[in-house]
């Protein structure tokens, strides 16, 4: 059956995230109200801006029931933004900012630079990214993505169940921690299909 996938509609790029996803034969509902999170085989939140995400989360009355839904084991992809959002802590929050506090990392917001420094590079994805520096190499398991950086975040520290699966520019820029799967880069806007296959792999 095709699974139903939800993406977190309140700002930024919901759309690109929604085509690509019905393009893999996903259902997409695109969640605005928590009652939205009922019935969901999967969630993206987009990149876009944390602090106005985390903010409307708020406004929405959305981020209770995120927590709930995501702790409970929904298969969750944060991208960008996305990540920052799940991540338990950030190194430079902006005034006010919260996250959700559920993937064990702690990020960097706009660790490449400005808007002029966005770039997009092929990145090796998978799990043997913990020992390389991003270059594609032969070793197992490890396949070329094709990925977009626009003023994205890092990943400075790992809790101990968190897993590597990309490095850009030395950098962490790919995570999974069990359900949760979270990424620096916008394969939505290159149109590579691997991280959200990786995410339906979840279900
Ligand atoms: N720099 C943005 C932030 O802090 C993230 C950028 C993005 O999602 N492309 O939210």
């Amino acid at each position: 059956m095709n699974p139903t996938v939800g993406v977190l509609a309140l700002q930024g790029g919901v759309a690109e995230h929604a085509s690509l996803l019905e393009g893999l034969g996903a259902r997409v509902v695109l969640v605005k109200r928590p009652e939205q999170l009922e019935g969901l085989d999967a969630l993206v939140l987009p990149g876009g801006e944390s602090t106005t995400i985390d903010r409307l989360t708020r406004i929405f009355g959305l981020r209770q029931p995120l927590i709930e839904a995501i702790s409970a084991g929904l298969p969750t992809l944060g991208t960008c933004a996305g990540l920052i959002l799940l991540a338990r802590q950030v190194e430079d929050p902006a005034a006010g900012q919260q996250t959700l506090g559920l993937l064990d990392v702690t990020v960097r917001r706009n660790a490449f630079g400005s808007q002029v420094d966005s770039a997009e590079t092929q990145l090796a994805w998978g799990a043997s990214g913990a020992d390389g520096a991003g270059q594609l190499t032969d070793a197992g398991g490890q396949v070329p993505v094709k990925a977009a950086f626009i003023r994205a975040p890092i990943v400075t520290q790992l809790g101990q169940n968190v897993t590597v699966l990309a490095r850009h520019a030395g950098q962490v820029v790919g995570v999974q921690q069990g359900h949760l799967l979270g990424i620096s880069f916008h394969p939505e806007l290159t149109g590579d299909t691997t991280v959200h296959r990786a995410l339906l792999d979840l279900i």
